[in-house]
């Protein structure tokens, strides 16, 4: 151990010289010896000694007790006084620099050294206990956390910085306050006992409770307390922690994860070497592996073989571009079975670029697939039958025209040459039978007209429909005349159609409007509009109108809501009508009152260019 270095500061030669043999017999080093005080506080500060023995009279202006508060001040340095003066006055002066000891001489050795070995002594443990206030000091001036003492009432004794950004109040305002005085109401009571129990049964305080800032919000706490008995008083010494984010993020994390946890979907979250870290209870159902099962394997335990390989290449090269990769995969259950799967997985970067994470998110499509199948199937199987039927319709039709033609032919020959020498019964008869041969006729021309619109429809050009509209109405012109109806129309749109089928369209939704007139003038108006990317027509009638509950069955074939001896008709009328609208990609429908007339409208795909 090093010795223990001294200045001497002493005017007296003889005296200085006595007193560092003394020292040197003492084990203590001699550093200097100065003998004014301006010479003693220079080598103080260049010497550095452990302690200065000092002399109160001096030679010049600066005498011992003057020196020894320089340097105190500016060296931190232990002085002791070695005087033989013990009067008041300088003992006085003396005492206010702070000695670490006072010797009156003549002295003895042994006195000497307790001195010493006090004032190096007290001078360590003032400046330890200085070092660790100075070190508590800026924990607590410093901490995120907030540091606070208070009294049994509760009332506060300190609180640092921290408490003030987390209640909000100064720290001259909480002085003024107590804890109790923080808290938010709802958990004044909860807190009050706590606090109670920890200062009367002197127990640690643990709490989560919350404080009404100044600004009215509310901080979620966590206090943390020891009481401390200083003298006949009990402290509690608290942190306290803002807890109000961590909760926030806490709840969300929770409701995010219960959402994931309980979603229909299969979920998995697996680390950026695909082994599985965690699947949701819906993973499990889709796939047959447990939690426990699937954790720490990877997702090929579901690898099929029914995949191609270029599959998993583009899904492997988009995911590690750190792009989600979005697909359909065919998996194999736990149970071998196939399952169809629509998947997502996206890449997850926790840390800037650096993927951590892939969160695969999937569906069980094979009942979506099979359905989608069998719907395709079956709308195949219905275009078949239609087809088949529509041929049927065409043939049956058109092979009975010959033989029908023939009875009507003869019906009518009968007629002619021998109803003169029939009686009025026979003629009657041979009439009837006349009247049902035209009305087969007509049937079966509109019935292969019905069967014709699919397959034996015209090709599509650009058609002006005024002129298509004023065919119709030139082929109506006698029933148009006889009823005395009045046609009028706004100018329509040219669209690109079969104009064949648009005439015949037309023809019998006005057809129809004059032959369902009611008692008034029978007016008819055919207008077009524009909505959206569809052209809307309407013929619109001020006829006998239509019971909404037949709203839909009329556009079906030979349904008649009259009977021929009221309005004669076939009942296929508008399923041509229908028939040839869908075939236009649009749709017909009806609105009307009974008594106040009808509106047939129907729809046809407006040019992509058109204005709007
Ligand atoms: P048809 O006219 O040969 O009876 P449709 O298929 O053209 O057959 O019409 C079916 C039924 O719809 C008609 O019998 C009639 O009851 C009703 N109907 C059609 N158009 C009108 C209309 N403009 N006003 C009132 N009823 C109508």
């Amino acid at each position: 151990m090093s010795k223990t270095t001294i200045l001497i500061v002493e005017d007296e030669e003889i005296v200085a010289a006595d007193l560092a043999s003394k020292l040197a017999r003492l084990g203590y080093e001699v550093r200097g010896s100065a003998a004014r005080g301006e010479e003693a506080v220079g080598l103080a500060r260049e010497l550095q000694p452990n302690l200065v023995l000092m002399d109160i009279h001096l030679k010049g202006p600066m005498d011992g007790v003057a020196a020894a508060e320089v340097i105190r001040r500016q060296s931190d340095l232990p002085v002791i006084y070695l005087t033989a003066h013990s009067d008041r006055a300088t003992v006085q002066r003396a005492k206010l620099t702070e000695p670490f000891g006072y010797i009156l001489k003549p002295f003895e050795e042994l006195e000497l050294e307790t001195h010493i070995e006090m004032a190096l002594y007290k001078h360590r443990i003032e400046r330890e206990l200085r070092q660790s206030e100075e070190r508590y000091r800026l924990l607590f001036d410093r901490s995120p956390d907030g540091v606070f003492v208070v009294d049994a009432a509760g009332r506060f004794v300190v609180a640092n910085p921290a408490c003030e950004i987390i209640s909000g109040y100064s720290a001259a305002e909480l002085l003024r306050m107590t804890f109790m005085d923080l808290c938010a109401p709802d958990q004044l009571a909860r807190t009050v006992e706590v606090f109670h129990r920890a200062v009367n049964g002197l127990e640690s305080l643990q709490l989560e409770t919350a404080l009404a800032r100044k600004d009215g919000r509310r901080a979620e706490i966590w206090v943390v307390g020891d009481p401390l008995v200083e003298g006949r008083k009990t402290r509690l010494h608290c942190t306290v922690r803002d807890i109000t984010e961590r909760k926030k993020k806490e709840g969300e994390l929770r409701l995010l994860s219960t959402a994931v946890a309980s979603a229909v979907n299969g979920v998995a979250i697996t680390d950026r070497n695909a082994q599985i870290l965690w699947v949701n209870p819906a993973f499990s159902q889709l796939t047959g592996y447990t939690f426990g099962e699937a954790v720490g394997r990877t997702p090929r335990i579901l690898k099929s073989g029914r995949n191609p390989p270029e599959l998993y290449r583009e899904m492997w090269t988009t995911l590690l571009k750190g792009e989600p990769w979005h697909g359909e995969l065919v998996n194999r259950h736990k149970d071998g079975s196939l399952r169809d799967e629509e998947m997502t997985i996206t890449p997850v970067h926790a840390h800037g670029a650096e993927i951590t994470h892939f969160v695969a998110i999937k569906q069980d499509i094979s009942e979506r697939r099979r359905v989608q199948a069998a719907l395709e199937r079956t709308a195949a199987d219905l275009e078949r039958s239609n087809r088949d039927l529509e041929q049927f319709a065409y043939v049956a039709s058109h092979d009975l025209q010959e033989p029908l033609r023939a009875v009507g032919g003869f019906v009518k020959l009968l007629e002619r040459r021998f109803s003169k020498d029939l009686d009025a019964k026979a003629v009657e008869f041979i009439a009837g039978a006349a009247e049902g041969a035209e009305r087969m006729e007509r049937l079966i021309s509109d019935l292969l007209a019905f069967s014709r619109v699919d397959a034996g429809g015209g090709a599509f050009a650009p058609a002006d429909l005024n002129r298509l509209l004023a065919e119709a109405l030139e082929n109506l012109q006698a029933s148009i005349a006889a009823a005395g109806a009045k046609v009028a129309s706004d100018p329509l749109p040219t669209l690109t159609v079969d104009p064949a089928q648009v005439t015949r369209l037309f023809q019998n939704l006005v057809g129809n409007a004059v032959k369902f007139r009611g008692e008034r003038p029978t007016q008819i108006h055919v207008v077009a509009q524009l909505e959206g990317d569809r052209w809307v027509f309407s013929v619109r009638d001020n006829g006998i109108g239509i019971e909404p509950e037949y709203f839909e069955r009329i556009f079906q074939i030979f349904q008649r809501l009259h009977t021929r001896k009221h309005y004669p008709g076939t009942g296929i009328g508008l399923a041509i009508c229908k028939k040839i609208v869908e075939r236009h990609g649009g749709v017909i429908w009806v609105e009307s009152q009974p008594g106040q007339g009808s509106v047939f409208c129907f729809s046809l795909p407006a040019p992509s260019s058109e204005p709007a």
